[in-house]
């Protein structure tokens, strides 16, 4: 990050809390899973692009394969707009195969919150930053990199096997983030 954005010292004023709203503050917070992310959401968001995490957002962590009713979102989904995989996994050989089963175009070992692999994804992609949502599980990773780039930011629910328990990183980031002051329980918007 650079010097314009906030430390997280404890002497955070004010003011380094607000900056952190706008970074960790997803444009919408969907309250499911990525499977409920609908064709009439994305048309009312305006939205041509999505750049998709990939573990525990697409697939549980501990899978390597996409579901049936994944495969079935994505073909669905895509008929309407560009879809790229962007994960901080540094596997190559797992985001390959999910990548390859859905038949879409990945990068790996992105680093977010670093812009860098985003930046290449949107840049493939030729369109607006404002019209491609990065679409992920997590707000310090995922949101704030899509926040950083000025794309639209997507907050999705995990999507997990029933038989895991929930990631307890992803609680902790929540509630940092909720005494940050990001307010991060308004429901979704009913549509
Ligand atoms: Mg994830």
């Amino acid at each position: 990050m650079n010097n314009s954005e906030p430390s997280l010292s404890p002497n955070s004023s004010h003011r380094d809390q607000s900056v952190w709203r706008k970074y960790l503050q997803p444009d919408l917070i969907l309250g499911g899973s990525i499977l409920s992310l609908t064709p009439q959401i994305l048309a009312e968001h305006q939205l041509q692009g999505l750049i998709l995490d990939v573990d525990d957002t697409l697939v549980p962590f501990k899978r390597s394969f996409a579901s049936g009713e994944l495969v079935e979102w994505v073909t669905q989904i895509r008929q309407t707009v560009d879809i790229w995989l962007v994960s901080n996994n540094l596997h190559q050989s797992r985001i390959r195969t999910i990548a390859d089963s859905l038949n879409l175009p990945y990068l790996h070992g992105a680093g977010k919150p670093s812009r860098r692999k985003l930046r290449q994804a949107l840049t493939a992609m030729n369109l607006p930053a404002h019209q491609v949502a990065m679409v992920g599980d997590r707000l310090f990773t995922d949101v704030i990199a899509g926040n950083r780039l000025g794309l639209f930011t997507i907050w999705v629910e995990p999507i997990m096997a029933k038989h895991l328990n929930s990631p307890s990183l992803r609680n902790l980031e929540v509630w940092l983030s909720m005494n940050l002051g990001v307010p991060l329980h308004q429901p979704p918007k009913l549509r």
